[in-house]
């Protein structure tokens, strides 16, 4: 057996088990890889006979998973860890946030530096796959092309509000660069929030990801003043908040709207662009909001410790349940480290667990794997471990007596949230806690 993962992305992994997905199971597994493209998974002794020609990698004490996907982060504020101390009201927050932004000068080095940092936790914490937010996209696209391995859906975020909306057209063009990829980053757009871009430009942004086959994110239903903002540019996001004071861009052509913002982002297009949309939060959904939703086909990104970090949970409890009962499909994922104590998805599903140890392990692992694949629009090529999958592999360690069954291992996971002992992606290493340690 090769002590090592060879180079050239093609081996058999082995292991104790494989949970290929949330409800397949194989004890004695093994994965044929050949050129970072999962080809077969099987009993060990079947594909050993099946490719002679393939050098083994075994790893003991193990299960094979798929890698994590978290649907939603911002890697380029993770220079922020632990900076703003919640729980945190979230004008203010956003108040610190840009007062701890680099300068001009120090950006480029600070945001790279910020977003590779955030790749390589994520790496470290089991995420092969994230869909990335970033208004630095032309910073940490290089960077994280050059010099990460992270697959990434990069969704350039646009704000275009009032008078700013004369940017839009060149923010638009500058959010969609580079075009060209290896696929293993790929761009979408991420019209930021009610509160920051108004309808007419959202209409516009969503139009543009419908004509080029980009992926959309948005903020939305994140805030309960964002309905009072739609409605009459009051509250703390409006016209009275230190920011919009400051950067005076609301002006007569703003359009107002009294419903709501699922209603607001059902009114200008969203859901019409036929290509993925993630909504990023959704705190706040009432019953026909939630059957609005349904029809849309968006999926929702649930962020648990970034919402109880900003005190929604005191608030009301997260209709994410009611929604996956209407068939909306609702990931986890972890915000960005502004708010957020660490970048780790199990932990998402753990802190879930303890608080409802009634939530049923198999589903929250679905969403962390296959939910967020397929609301990236990858559901494809990543999210389990299937032939003509990507190889993005994790050996998380676990006891022998817990590979009983499906319910039995996710239960295991989401409980310990171990973290994982290697790491591929599309077949190379990319960690191993043995040369990390
Ligand atoms: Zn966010």
């Amino acid at each position: 057996m090769a002590a090592s993962t060879p180079n050239n992305q093609s081996f058999v992994l082995s292991a104790p088990a494989a949970l290929f997905d949330s409800d397949t199971l194989m004890t004695d597994a093994a994965i044929a890889v050949i050129d970072g493209a999962i080809q077969a998974c099987d009993q060990r002794l079947k594909i050993l006979a099946q490719f002679p020609a393939l050098p083994e990698v075994h790893v003991a004490s193990c299960v094979l998973t798929p890698g994590l996907v978290n649907a939603h982060t911002h890697l380029e504020l993770s220079f922020l860890a632990g900076k703003i101390p919640g729980p945190a009201d979230f004008p203010a927050w956003v108040l610190q946030l840009i007062a701890a932004y680099p300068s001009a000068a120090d950006a480029e080095e600070v945001f790279s530096q910020s977003a590779l940092a955030g790749a390589q936790e994520s790496i470290q914490f089991g995420v092969t796959t994230v869909g990335d937010i970033t208004r630095q996209h032309h910073i940490v696209r290089p960077a994280l092309q050059s010099k990460s391995p992270l697959g990434v859906v990069s969704f350039g975020e646009l704000t275009a509000l009032g008078r700013s909306r004369a940017y839009l057209d060149a923010r638009l063009a500058a959010a969609m660069e580079p075009q060209e990829s290896d696929g293993r980053i790929s761009i979408g757009l991420s019209p930021h929030a009610p509160y920051s871009v108004e309808g007419p430009a959202l209409e516009k942004i969503v139009a543009i990801a419908g004509k080029y086959r980009m992926p959309l994110s948005m903020h939305l239903a994140e805030l309960r003043e964002e309905r009072d903002f739609l409605k009459d540019f009051s509250g703390p996001l409006g016209k009275s908040w230190m920011l919009m004071r400051h950067m005076d861009l609301l002006d007569d052509l703003v359009p107002a709207f009294s419903a709501g913002p699922i209603r607001w982002a059902q009114h200008y297009g969203l859901f019409n662009a036929g290509v993925p949309v993630i909504l990023a939060h959704v705190n706040y959904a009432d019953d026909t909001e939630l059957s609005i939703l349904a029809d849309s086909g968006a999926a929702v990104a649930y962020c648990p410790r970034t919402r109880h970090y900003f005190g929604h949970d005191a608030v009301a409890p997260h209709p994410w349940q009611a929604m996956q009962q209407r068939g909306i499909r609702v990931c986890l994922a972890t915000d960005s480290l502004a708010s957020n104590p660490d970048l780790s998805l199990l932990r998402e599903a753990k802190f879930l667990h303890r608080n409802d140890p009634s939530i049923n392990p198999q589903i929250l692992w679905r969403m962390i794997t296959t939910h967020p694949a397929a609301a990236l629009g990858l559901g494809s090529q990543i999210g389990r471990l299937a032939p003509g999958y990507a190889a993005n592999i994790l050996a998380l360690p676990v006891a022998n007596e817990m590979l009983t069954s499906c319910a039995a291992v996710c239960d295991y996971l989401v409980r310990q949230a171990p973290l994982p002992q290697r790491v591929w992606i599309r077949g190379k290493q990319v960690f191993s806690a043995c040369s990390a340690t």
